[in-house]
């Protein structure tokens, strides 16, 4: 099923993400993941690409086989190009068709400062329309509430964001944050800029100190108070941080729910455990 159908219904669509194993070995704790994550019945599980993929059998495309033809969930595989040829992605494509595949979040990636970037693709939106051209497939692409981070302005990003949208993106999903007033402001001026797809609300729950430290670093997301106040407060206390941040995001998709966001994607970080909270608590926000 193409993902844009999913928020016909007018319901709020829920996902997962999830990485492939980046040790050999781990085919089979993933499918126990895989199996556990399935079982909460999400809209579709996407899967990312490049920070593993080199593990034999565990590939982006053959964890997304895995979710469809196993445990019948709908998929996304994540698709980066920027250090891809035009060649390389005829050949992701011709893969993902003929394993019935159907849908791609179509991404540039990070510029890595050691590896010059090849040239076929500069953005996110070339890739899109390339595939677009050569396929049924269908897009997704990646969004910002508070601005991509080489972006001079968010009203930039959210024109570049248009492209993207006109170059046949049907559903975006959101960076993760933290203040949902953010993602209210971005959803107002993406709508105002005349972006109409679906907008899911990326929500990484964060329930260790050094993971919080990463993501911030890497994405830029602004601190609330209320989630300084959380960390600082229980940072030595792993349990407790992982409760907080557990609630904390439950208090997140309850408001933006109610704010009638399209769809909540949640970044699982491969932990069922965290997911199943979350479920519990937000099942007949998550179902209805
Ligand atoms: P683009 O849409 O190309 O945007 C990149 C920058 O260029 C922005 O500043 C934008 O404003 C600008 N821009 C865009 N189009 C144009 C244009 N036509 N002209 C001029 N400027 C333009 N990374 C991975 O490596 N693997 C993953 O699996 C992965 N999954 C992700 C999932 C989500 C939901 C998100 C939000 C990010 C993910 N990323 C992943 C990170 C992503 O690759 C980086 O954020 C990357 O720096 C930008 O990718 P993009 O697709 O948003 O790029």
């Amino acid at each position: 099923m193409k993902i844009k159908e999913l928020f016909k219904g007018g319901k709020t669509v829920f996902s997962f993400e999830i990485f492939p194993p980046k040790k050999d070995g781990m085919l089979d704790n993933l499918q126990e993941t895989l199996e556990q994550l399935a079982a909460l019945k999400p809209d579709f599980i996407s899967v990312t690409h490049g920070a593993g993929g080199s593990v034999p059998g565990c590939s982006t495309a053959d964890v997304a086989s895995i979710i469809k033809d196993k445990f019948h969930t709908e998929t996304i595989v994540h698709l980066t190009c920027v250090n891809s040829t035009f060649a390389e992605v005829d050949a992701a494509i011709e893969d993902l068709q003929s394993r019935g595949i159907e849908n791609v979040l179509a991404l540039r990636g990070d510029i890595n400062p050691d590896i010059p970037p090849k040239k076929d693709f500069a953005h996110a939106s070339d890739l899109i329309a390339y595939m677009k051209e050569r396929s049924s497939l269908g897009f997704s692409g990646a969004c910002y509430p508070e601005g991509h981070t080489e972006s001079e302005s968010l009203d930039a990003d959210i024109a570049n964001l248009k492209i993207k949208v006109n170059a046949g993106a049907e559903h975006l999903i959101s960076q993760l944050f933290f203040d949902n007033a953010a993602f209210y402001e971005f959803r107002d001026k993406a709508r105002a800029a005349g972006i109409s797809v679906p907008i899911e609300a990326g929500i990484m729950p964060c329930v260790n100190a050094n993971q919080i430290r990463r993501m911030v670093s890497t994405c830029g997301a602004s601190l609330p108070q209320k989630f300084v106040r959380i960390i600082s407060r229980y940072e030595n206390n792993p349990d407790a941080l992982r409760d907080a941040g557990i609630a904390y995001a439950i208090d997140q998709i309850i408001d933006l729910a109610a704010n009638g966001v399209d769809g909540i994607h949640l970044y699982t970080m491969n932990k069922p455990y965290i997911a199943q909270k979350i479920c519990e608590s937000c099942y007949n926000i998550v179902k209805s």
